[in-house]
């Protein structure tokens, strides 16, 4: 054992750290990339790292057994979209207000409580797609350091887009209420301005770039489905994202923005509400992904059931719920890669495996939401070579649930078992 496991395991408190290897055992598994599951479930891990899966696995004889019995055995599961910031009330305008009221140390302990909650719900991978005052970047390095349980992070740092954009933090508010300074980078102007927020971002910690194509449900003074940046702007973050290898993520409900986001080589089409059958072909013709985020949908909606006024945010809600049924349906029927995010923030946090059985509720077969999930995520992330799938050599991300998933998909909400990076977090 590591220096390093040892402290994180000293740190983390419920955490355990084996002396030795494990071998994990359960009445199934799925590895992530096969097309059905597998019985009986094995995977030996030594250290970090998984040494063998299935029955013809070398077993060492002094390796601690943990039988989860009739459970399925998984890799962890991955998000491509969260926030992990301090829960809010539901009121989202009045959320945006209170932030402003909370200093940047209490922002991150609340952001530290919704990180563990997301790992202990079996996501041991997620993207934080924009946060403030870096308090994505500080959660990533403590998380990595071992200081506080939580899921590994690939984070954006700020959204990039325009003047009263969906990124711009200072859109809806009255003129000199923020300070100047939190515009930065967020709003680019041309071609050299994206180049420019690029830049700023990973200098500051960026793992991926994530920009703001057209307007957002939640956000004033924009549509949800007109087009904020130009092609040209789009092709510059773009390129300058990916020749510093860094994947790129486009915020996008609406068609046109989509297809000049597409155009210019995004990794991800995030939300996609008002997709048409022109920019679905592209993505499928490019290979982009598709990230619906059908939890955000389901946040809002639950939040105005329950009594919630949206004011101008309303009618917009409403258009992108309507729409994006159909959308999802249709990316289905033509064979688009939908990857698994959820917009984690927008509904309370760990409940983001409910996503797969939206996702089955409108045609994916649920097999195909376990490898959303876990394999694609884990290729959209440009991190496959590491974590994704149960294989020798992978990072021991492994999770369990009870029960046959492919059965009743909802058994993915009900997750028992977490080991991330060989470290046991969570047992039944
Ligand atoms: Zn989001």
């Amino acid at each position: 054992m590591t220096t390093l496991r040892l402290l994180a395991a000293v740190l983390l408190c419920a955490a355990t750290v084996a002396a030795g290897p494990i071998v994990l055992k359960a009445a199934r598994l799925y590895d992530g990339q096969a097309d059905r599951l597998v019985s009986p479930g094995i995977v030996v891990v030594d250290g970090a790292r998984i040494v063998g899966v299935g029955t013809g696995a070398n077993v060492p004889a002094d390796a601690e057994a943990i039988d989860l019995k009739d459970a399925t055995l998984l890799p962890g599961f991955m998000d491509a979209h969260t926030h992990l910031g301090p829960e809010g009330s539901g009121n989202f305008a009045q959320d945006r207000l209170s932030m402003q009221e909370q200093t940047t140390g209490e922002k991150a302990l609340g952001a530290a409580v919704v990180a563990r909650r997301t790992l202990m719900a079996g996501f041991t991978t997620v993207r934080d797609l924009e946060s403030n005052e870096f308090i994505d970047v500080g959660l990533r390095n403590a998380i990595t350091r071992g200081l506080t349980p939580g899921p590994r992070m690939l984070v954006a740092v700020r959204g990039i887009g325009t003047a009263g954009g969906h990124c711009d933090p200072t859109n809806g508010y009255r003129w000199g209420f923020l300070h100047p300074s939190s515009e930065l980078p967020a709003v680019g102007v041309g071609p050299d301005g994206m180049r420019q927020a690029v830049r700023w971002n990973i200098k500051y910690g960026a793992d991926l770039i994530k920009t703001c194509a057209l307007g957002g449900v939640l956000s004033l003074n924009d549509d949800v489905d007109s087009p904020q940046l130009t092609q040209d702007e789009l092709n510059a973050l773009v390129d300058q994202a990916h020749t510093q290898r860094r994947k790129t993520a486009a915020h996008s409900h609406g068609a046109e923005a989509a297809k000049r986001a597409v155009r210019a080589g995004i990794d991800s089409i995030e939300h996609g509400s008002f997709l048409d059958d022109e920019a679905l072909r592209m993505m499928r013709e490019k290979g982009t992904y598709y990230v619906p985020t059908l939890m955000a949908i389901e946040g809002i909606r639950e939040r105005m059931a329950a009594g919630l006024k949206m004011d101008a945010r309303e009618r917009k809600a409403r258009q992108a719920m309507d729409a994006i049924d159909v959308t999802v349906r249709k990316a289905l029927s033509m064979d688009v890669r939908i990857a698994l995010g959820t917009d984690a923030g927008v509904y309370p946090h760990g409940r983001n495996a409910e996503e797969l059985h939206l996702l089955v509720d409108r045609g994916m077969r649920p097999i195909d939401a376990l490898r959303a999930a876990t394999s694609v995520d884990a290729e959209l992330f440009g991190i496959a070579d590491r974590v994704g799938t149960l294989a020798a050599g992978k990072l021991a991300d492994v999770i369990a649930v009870p029960g046959d998933p492919i059965a009743n998909i909802r058994a993915v909400e009900k997750v028992h078992f977490v080991m991330k990076e060989g470290v046991v977090h969570r047992r039944p």
